[in-house]
């Protein structure tokens, strides 16, 4: 097998960012880890959370998967690695906050808008998976219509932010940390040819810059 990319790559880790960061790394192993966040992301390569929030070791607890999507509370005999992870950041690492970001160009939210039937056999758990966009697909087409490609594909990929953060308030322990104060949860999307994000404003009802104009 082939490593010598790989090894390059260590490589420069361990001389660069290992080293600069070495000191916290001791602290987080003697101390433990406790992340102020969960950031819950899309597995998308593009989508960097510790880059686009300029966060380093023992910053973020990071759930990434295909869409960002938040299955609703559902405990039963499967495995389910979103909803452990919720769990243990809420309950067990008590982290104050949750991002749910979304990001332009989601092809977890372009696949919502695909015919998967020829090859259901291949990829049955991304099809059974993508139900947790389908309540924006059909708000996004109800609100933008299908006029406007690229509008139509950003409304989904805003609106499925809302519907997650909507998931994430039916579990127990996230709902009554939200109701007590001690939680808050946040909707972004982030956009990948600018570097730009936006944040959902519950009093508006909109997505607005995070930094805004004037402090850019
Ligand atoms: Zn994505």
């Amino acid at each position: 097998m082939e490593h010598k990319h790989w090894k390059e790559g260590v490589e420069a880790f361990q001389a660069i960012h290992f080293k600069k960061h070495e000191e916290e790394f001791r602290e987080l192993v003697e101390k433990g880890q406790s992340p102020k966040a969960l950031f819950i992301g899309c597995s998308d390569s593009r989508v960097l959370p510790n880059l686009i929030t300029n966060t380093g070791p023992g910053d973020l607890f990071v759930m990434r998967n295909v869409g960002n999507f938040v299955p609703p509370f559902k405990p039963d005999n499967d495995f389910h690695a979103t909803a452990a992870a919720i769990e243990y950041a809420a309950f067990n690492l008590r982290v104050e906050e949750i991002i749910v970001c979304g990001h332009s160009d989601c092809g977890a939210c372009k696949a919502l808008y695909e015919d998967h039937s020829a090859y259901a056999d291949e990829i049955p758990h991304t099809i059974k998976w993508l139900e947790l966009g389908m309540d924006a697909k059909a708000l996004a087409l109800r609100s933008v219509g299908e006029g406007d490609k690229k509008a139509l594909q950003e409304a989904t990929e805003k609106f499925s932010v809302l519907y997650q953060l909507k998931n994430l308030l039916t579990y127990p322990n996230v709902k009554r940390r939200v109701e007590e104060g001690s939680l808050f949860l946040h909707g972004w999307w982030y956009d990948i040819a600018s570097g730009k994000v936006e944040y959902y404003d519950p009093e508006t009802k909109t997505f607005l810059p995070l930094i805004s104009e004037e402090e850019a």
